[in-house]
């Protein structure tokens, strides 16, 4: 018998071809799930997947604009469509536009929002009624400046702050149907998105991080894979910060 401990789920990552993502969707797999990469891009969702395949791992690739409802509708239905079920969600893609308030444009603002927050409720508001069947687990990755502020992330962190709500408010309404939801706020992580930062703003992370480097995708995925196993069963509406002690 095998003791992984996702054999048989089938987990939607969003955003999961790349970065933080792409580690996530590596570590659910190496617990035995079959994945579901979501992208914008179908090319790299594509090639991610077949990455997976040639280590054995089942994984579809779906092209889908998470701002957009019915594109998430249509993924979670091809998911149904491919695999027969679905186990769980992570809620991974995101992006940045970051500037000082006062020179944020209404559509830099809305932009972000419309992917990091409108995007997770998209995907929760595709996949609640067939996960209500027989339980479930959604993670959100939030982030430490949805808790903290940051200054040239009005946006960014407002969206982050609103999956912090969106968490907690899903956990409670879903937690009689065995769904739970959970959230990961990563500080400082080295991926593509933090390296187009400006060197003096990732010392001044660096800086108040007290273990004094930046976080891994690794050390995100494996906080996700707990929220996504039944060694987390009776925890829901939690943010677990994995951000080297930065925030305490
Ligand atoms: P990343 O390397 O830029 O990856 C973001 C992923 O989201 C990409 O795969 C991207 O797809 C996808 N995506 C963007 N817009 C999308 C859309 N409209 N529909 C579907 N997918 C879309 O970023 P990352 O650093 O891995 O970040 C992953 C998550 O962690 C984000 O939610 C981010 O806010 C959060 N986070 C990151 C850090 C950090 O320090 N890196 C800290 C806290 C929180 P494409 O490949 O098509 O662009």
């Amino acid at each position: 018998m095998s003791c992984k401990k996702l054999e048989g789920k089938v987990a939607i990552v969003t955003g999961g071809a790349r970065g933080i993502g792409k580690s996530i969707s590596e570590k659910l797999a190496s617990e035995g799930a079959s994945l579901v990469l979501v992208d914008v891009l179908l090319e790299v969702a594509e090639q991610t997947a077949k990455e997976f395949e040639a280590k054995g791992v089942k994984a579809l690739a779906v092209k889908a604009d998470v701002s957009k409802l019915s594109e998430a509708e249509a993924a979670v239905a091809k998911t149904i469509e491919h695999f027969g079920s679905v186990d769980i969600l992570v809620n991974n893609a995101g992006i940045t536009k970051d500037t000082l308030l006062l020179r944020m444009t209404a559509e830099d603002w809305q932009k972000v929002i419309d992917i990091n927050l409108t995007g997770a409720f998209n995907f929760i508001k595709a996949i609640v009624r067939p996960m209500m069947k027989k339980g479930g687990k959604i993670v959100n990755i939030s982030s430490v400046v949805g808790k903290m502020g940051n200054v040239g992330q009005a946006n960014y962190s407002a969206s982050k702050a609103g999956l912090i709500g969106l968490t907690k408010t899903v956990a409670k309404e879903f937690a009689s149907r065995n769904i739970t939801c959970n959230a990961i706020a990563p500080g400082f992580i080295a991926t593509e998105m933090t390296h187009k930062l400006p060197q003096a703003a990732i010392d001044a992370f660096l800086m108040v991080t007290p273990m004094k480097r930046p976080g891994t995708p690794d050390d995100v995925a494996k906080a996700v894979c707990f929220f996504c196993t039944e060694d987390s069963a009776y925890i829901t509406g939690q943010v677990l910060n994995v951000d080297g002690g930065l925030l305490m």
